[in-house]
């Protein structure tokens, strides 16, 4: 499917960026840019001259490239349209008009602009970082317009896609496929320290847990066989699912801050899951590397010699990130997926998308190789974070996202720590994973609305 993409030249570069992620790499489209300077829009035209056109308003509003200075719109709209589909359109740009004619369709909603604000994550610029760095869901776009649990991008990209099939019938787009990402970041592989062994000791005297916890510390003492050193058993979980697991492992060694186990001490071990043929080794980069070139190289490079081939897949731990550094420290480690962005504290589309894309480097001004796959579901901020919840309303929530998830054919990427399949047996989160599992199987979808 080729496409004549028509815009000024006002920040050519982002927009060049934003518009190839959505057409090409997503849709699958060949295009092809046309710079004319007095243009005040997108056109997007189709081989038959037919057009989709949508007002430039978001990049005309900046006056410069001090990202850091973003102020945005205090309130936000829908654009409802009623194609096959019924299209809700979130807009901050603009407003709700759409005008519908033979030869073309008018968009006065930017949501070329507001696809690139949340794809390259440019709101992270602004101050609103917890006292580790990360940046924070409260006071975030998404909590602001209330939009977590929306995958807006997945929204326009599938109006965008009905837009051209109704002017251009042939057209043939990238087939999306729904998949279940299940990822295990691999924080300890210990369960029982000294320090666990007292609270041990202490908390759990009389209950049901105090003599079976003794059985496992005496086994993983004399029998090294650790609870936490699950690989074989959580393989076998996904396996029975029919899912792949991938492992992210943490290279930090004795004398680093947070230092939490040897990699060279489960060089056996990780050596299994990578030839195992169905599940994958991954990095999970300590604390300070979101920021250090030095700490990043260092230990990507120690997990690189312990399966003797590049890293396909990272996440941060603590989630941690920073929109100045982290994706091009990832992108010059020829890390290929990083698997961070998701928000700790609410599951949901902290990058309103969630299919897998190619990320933007703001100091290069450039997309790299990188492909971010954002995080949509983490263990403990369903058991922490949301603890609030009834166990019913989570389900709820969890059910909307999920269902999202597979009505756009994307990617669910979920994390469940190697220690919470041990530490949440015989608690109330005990269940909490295989209804998850049991919601995102495909069949399962209910359509929304
Ligand atoms: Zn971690």
């Amino acid at each position: 499917m080729k496409l004549d993409i028509y815009l000024n030249e006002n920040f050519k570069i982002e927009k060049e960026y934003i518009l190839s992620v959505i057409f090409e790499d997503i849709l699958g489209c060949k295009c092809t840019f046309h710079y004319l300077n007095n243009l005040t829009n997108y056109k997007i035209v189709c081989p038959n001259d037919k057009e989709i056109i949508i007002d430039d308003i978001f990049f005309k509003s900046l006056d410069s490239h001090s990202w850091e200075e973003l102020d945005f719109p205090k309130s936000s709209f829908d654009s409802n349209i009623n194609f096959e589909d019924n299209h809700s359109l979130f807009g901050i740009y603009g407003d709700s008009r759409i005008k519908l004619d033979n030869k073309s369709i008018r968009l006065s909603n930017d949501i070329i602009g507001t696809a690139f604000i949340f794809l390259t994550r440019v709101e992270e610029f602004r101050q609103n970082h917890d006292r580790l760095g990360r940046y924070q869901y409260k006071g975030s776009l998404a909590e602001k317009y209330n939009i977590l649990n929306r995958p807006i991008i997945n929204e326009y990209i599938s109006f965008l896609k009905e837009c051209i099939k109704h002017f251009f019938p042939d057209a043939i787009f990238k087939k999306m496929d729904y998949k279940v990402m299940l990822t295990h970041d691999i924080d300890t592989i210990k369960r029982w320290t000294f320090k666990h062994f007292m609270k041990h000791t202490i908390f759990n005297f009389g209950s049901k847990k105090y003599f079976p916890g003794f059985i496992s510390l005496f086994e993983s003492k004399y029998k090294k066989k650790d609870p936490y050193m699950n690989f074989k058993e959580i393989m076998d979980i996904s396996d029975k699912y029919n899912l792949q697991s991938i492992f992210l492992f943490m290279t930090l060694e004795n004398a680093d801050n947070e230092f939490l186990y040897d990699i060279n001490h489960i060089k056996t071990e990780i050596n299994e899951i990578h030839e195992s043929g169905n599940h994958f080794v991954g990095i999970h980069p300590g604390k300070s590397t979101y920021n250090s070139k030095e700490s990043m190289r260092k230990e990507i490079d120690s997990l690189k010699k312990i399966i003797n081939e590049d890293i396909l897949y990272s996440r941060q731990h603590y989630l941690m990130f920073d929109i100045k550094n982290t994706w091009r420290l990832l992108n010059d480690n020829k890390i290929k997926y990083d698997l961070t962005l998701g928000y700790p504290e609410k599951i949901g589309f902290r990058c309103g998308i969630c299919y897998p894309y190619r990320v933007f480097d703001f100091s290069k001004r450039k997309k790299l190789d990188l492909i971010e796959i954002p995080l949509i579901i983490m263990d403990v901020t369903l058991t922490k974070y949301m603890n609030e919840y009834s166990y019913s309303s989570l389900i709820d929530e969890l059910r909307i996202v999920i269902n999202n998830v597979k009505k756009f054919d994307g990617r669910l990427n979920i994390i469940w720590h190697n220690n919470s399949f041990y530490d949440y047996k015989n608690t109330q989160h005990e269940k909490l994973f295989f209804d998850i599992i049991s919601l995102s199987k495909k069949n399962d979808y209910l359509k929304l609305n």
